[in-house]
């Protein structure tokens, strides 16, 4: 069973652990360094990112974050973990620090006043089944794709109808809605599949050269 990290600094981080039990993973909360050393993913929850990164500043857990996720560690980012994922955000204080690792441009807070909350169906690329009703609470969006990364999920209607909501690149994937609170955990599914498949390639290296 592949074990899993939620950053359980603050947030939303029991509702992760139950949807990643679900899916078949060994699901742990995380709050100091040493026990990043033996995950094989991390979740970082929704809640509020600035407080998030301060929280990792105060336990000396924002270079080695940002080191493991840099190094390889298949990392999922909900909503402020999207924000946290970001390389670059907008619309917060012109100071905020991320853990970083996604080439994109993440605005905080987009959809504005009159919708902070609402569930929408939207489909996720690689999500089989159907849409998934996506939960958003003040949440981002992205406003900007870097050449690396890969949309997988747009708004279809209203005024935010094509905003880039969902997003993965490579070993990082990041969505602006919640899906650790509907009780689908197809989301967490393709998460712990990409862990696995991360696995599987480690297994896979070869411990002493073969002649060829
Ligand atoms: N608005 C929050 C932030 O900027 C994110 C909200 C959420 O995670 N539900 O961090």
């Amino acid at each position: 069973r592949p074990r899993i990290g939620v950053l359980a600094l603050q947030g939303d981080v029991r509702e992760h652990l139950t949807a990643l039990r679900s899916v078949g993973a060994d699901a742990i909360p995380v709050r100091r360094e040493s026990e990043l050393a033996d995950l094989d993913g991390l979740v970082i929850p929704g809640g509020e990112s600035t407080t998030i990164v301060k929280l990792a500043q105060h336990f000396d857990l924002l270079e080695p974050l940002r080191k493991r996720i840099s190094d390889g560690l298949p990392t999922y980012g909900s909503c402020a973990g999207m924000i946290l994922l970001a390389d670059r955000i907008v619309g917060g204080a012109v100071d905020q620090e991320t853990f970083g690792g996604i080439d994109m441009t993440v605005r905080r807070n987009a959809f504005g006043r009159q919708i902070e909350s609402f569930e929408e169906p939207v489909n996720v690329e690689g999500v089989a089944g159907g849409p998934v009703t996506a939960v958003f609470i003040r949440a981002p969006w992205v406003e900007d794709v870097g050449g690396g990364a890969e949309v997988l999920a747009r708004v279809t209607s209203g005024p935010a109808a094509g905003r880039v909501v969902g997003i993965r690149q490579g070993h990082l994937l990041a969505t602006s809605f919640h899906p650790e609170l509907t009780g689908d955990a197809r989301v967490h599914g393709y998460f712990v599949d990409m862990v696995r498949n991360v696995l599987g390639k480690s297994a896979e290296v070869p411990t002493t050269k073969s002649e060829d």
